[in-house]
């Protein structure tokens, strides 16, 4: 049996759409959270979500998922968004979701449903799934785990919010392929929608236009090239590129036959551009071959480069000078009091981390209706014009001041520049005043900023003892050294004094507070994303950040259910000798001792334990 048997799926309410399963919110006695609660525990994930479901998912909140009009009743909404808060806890599949909730007496606590219900099934999840990312409501459970955060107390609804950022990668789900390949894959790609088109089988149109190596088992493993002559992987290179090119004419040909709002023609064309992009940042033209069109791959590939076309959103990061990673980068946002992620964004894989670090700490403000006074990040946000941008908005950026690269050389550490009486001090004592121009510097905004640098005269550096130290003297030119300064130079000045005071180690505390919750959220599986496209693995990545915030909020409640047990028997405990006394009195006319004064004493206090902050284990 399908479908909530005992289900309570209600008459919808006048202005609502017809469409719009919504839950009886009278429970049965046959409900998994009246038979099992006490049984799987209230104090776990899924006693909490049964305590807590109504007030967190109402299902009048998806009323723009359904039609008013057309099809039959659905699923509760409710039910479902709570279903995938329990898939991403127990990072499971779309199928196995739905036999947990069918057959698992956690789920069926937690989702409120029947001993025998199956309460829905694997496509209707991933209906569900897809309609919330149409409708932009993808972003709903993570902002009801902020909501429940305050309504419990545990984050607090008035003062400052402190936010920390920082990122991870996130491995994209795409195969990652080499150029000869990634052509292959372009083709097929195209290749799938005109078969579809002509009505053929992909093999049989791929076999009509020759172009059947592209759908057999191995490109590479059929051309039987000898990979280590350049000539020969140029001519095969060469015909990839023929190849490609005359799909994509056939494509452009078959397009015209297409009507505007033919869905299919949106197919053809979004896969004809990752094939155009793919020949364009991976193949050149042989320059000393003008009349054959030999083709040669090119060297070197900028951040941009499409790495899959299974999933064209990812790119090459870099996790650390010497390691690569293949997929997008996760932004996160939490605030330190309590370790609540109030922010989160997925970025291209080759974004720096500090582009739109800025509207990511302002959107924790909009998250948490608090106001941020500083965002804590490490050293690949405190640039200058990072730190320029967030003065700007009035939030302080306390973030370390990045390297300066190594250098044979005395590197501007140095050097003592005085920016208010304009001078620079080198390591061998001499001082100068002199400030040239040094170019032209283009920001990362797009602005161009003329330069400056303090100059040593050359006739002093000549002199000098420490100048095979300083610097390298150009061939046939006499000159001193140059110091650069920095177009924000005295922010990074106010942040180096920062950095040497008191105050830095308690900023190092306080940044760790974003790292365990990355921690947190790579152990609920977002470091490998399961859908393709960066849309979609921000949803991943939402509903993750929101399991983390429930389940530091149930470990909150739970020390605050458990402290109340405590002190319930500690209360009963220490007034034992009062009832012991009470009962002897009855039992026995002759006075007895009264009860000790100790006792007396300790009787109930107020207040309760506080169990732990954090259970994320729970
Ligand atoms: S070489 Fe010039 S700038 Fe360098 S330490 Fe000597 S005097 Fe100073």
């Amino acid at each position: 049996m399908s479908g909530l048997a005992n289900s309570r799926i209600i008459a919808p309410d006048v202005g609502v759409p017809s469409m719009l399963g919504q839950r009886d919110s009278q429970a049965t006695i046959f409900d998994g959270d009246q038979l099992y609660l006490e049984h799987v525990g209230d104090r776990t994930f899924y006693g909490y979500l049964a305590r807590h479901r109504h007030e967190l998912f109402h299902d009048e909140d998806f009323a723009v998922l359904y039609n008013p009009d057309i099809g039959r009743p659905s699923v509760p909404p409710s039910l479902l968004c709570v279903a995938l808060l329990l898939q991403s806890f127990e990072k499971c599949s779309d199928a196995e979701a739905r036999d947990r909730a069918a057959y698992d007496q956690r789920w069926k606590v937690a989702l409120g449903v029947g001993d025998l219900d199956k309460p829905f099934t694997k496509s209707t999840l991933q209906l569900f799934r897809a309609h919330l990312l149409i409708h932009e409501k993808a972003r709903l459970p993570f902002e009801r785990s902020l909501q429940m955060a305050k309504k419990s107390g545990f984050l607090r609804s008035r003062g400052h919010l402190r936010a920390v950022i920082d990122s991870t990668n996130i491995l994209g789900r795409g195969a990652v392929r080499d150029t000869y390949n990634l052509i292959g894959d372009g083709i097929v790609s195209v290749a799938r929608i005109l078969s579809k088109l002509s009505g053929k089988r992909l093999e049989a149109w791929a076999a009509e236009q020759d172009l059947s190596r592209y759908v057999g088992s191995s490109l590479k493993g059929e051309a039987k090239l000898d990979w280590s002559s350049e000539a020969e992987k140029e001519t095969f290179l060469t015909g990839l590129v023929r190849d490609a090119e005359r799909v994509l004419k056939l494509a452009e040909g078959a397009k015209k036959g297409l009507a505007a709002d033919d869905v299919r023609g949106e197919q053809l064309h979004r896969a004809n551009e990752i094939l155009r992009q793919v020949l364009l940042q991976d193949v050149e033209s042989k320059p000393d071959d003008d009349e054959g069109g030999g083709k040669r791959l090119r060297q070197g590939s900028n951040g941009e480069r499409i790495c899959s076309v299974h999933d064209p959103e990812m790119r090459h990061g870099r996790k650390s000078a010497s390691t690569r990673f293949d997929g997008h980068k996760a932004q996160v946002v939490a605030d330190v009091a309590t370790g609540l992620v109030t922010a989160v964004a997925v970025v291209e894989g080759c974004a720096k981390d500090e582009e739109g670090s800025l509207e990511l700490v302002q959107e924790s403000a909009t998250n948490t209706g608090l106001e941020v006074e500083a965002a804590l990040a490490d050293c690949a946000y405190g640039s200058g014009e990072n730190r320029e941008r967030f003065e700007e908005a009035g939030i302080q950026l306390l973030a370390k001041v990045p390297k300066l690269p190594r250098s044979d050389f005395f590197n501007k550490d140095h050097f003592e520049i005085d920016l208010e009486a304009m001078s620079c001090r080198c390591p061998g004592g001499q001082t100068t005043t002199n400030l040239l121009k040094a170019g032209w510097q283009t920001l990362s905004s797009g602005r161009r900023v003329q330069q400056q640098a303090f100059g040593f005269s050359a006739r002093v550096c000549a002199a000098c003892p420490l100048r095979a130290q300083c610097f390298k003297r150009s061939e046939g030119i006499q000159h001193g050294r140059q110091v650069r300064l920095h177009p924000q130079e005295l922010r990074l000045q106010a942040a180096r004094a920062w950095q040497r005071g008191p105050e830095f180690d308690e900023f190092r505390k306080q940044r760790q507070v974003v790292e365990h919750r990355i921690a947190r959220l790579v152990q609920l599986g977002v470091r490998q994303t399961r859908y393709f496209g960066r849309h979609k693995t921000l949803f991943q990545l939402l509903m993750a950040a929101a399991v983390a915030n429930l389940t530091l909020v149930a470990g909150s409640e739970g020390g605050r259910y458990l402290g109340k047990q405590l002190g319930a028997l500690r209360t009963a405990f220490l007034r034992l000798p009062v009832w012991f006394s009470a009962l002897c009195r009855l039992l026995d006319p002759i006075p007895v001792r009264p009860c000790p004064i100790w006792a007396v004493r300790l009787l109930p206090r107020s207040g309760s334990l506080k169990w732990a902050d954090s259970r994320p284990g729970l």
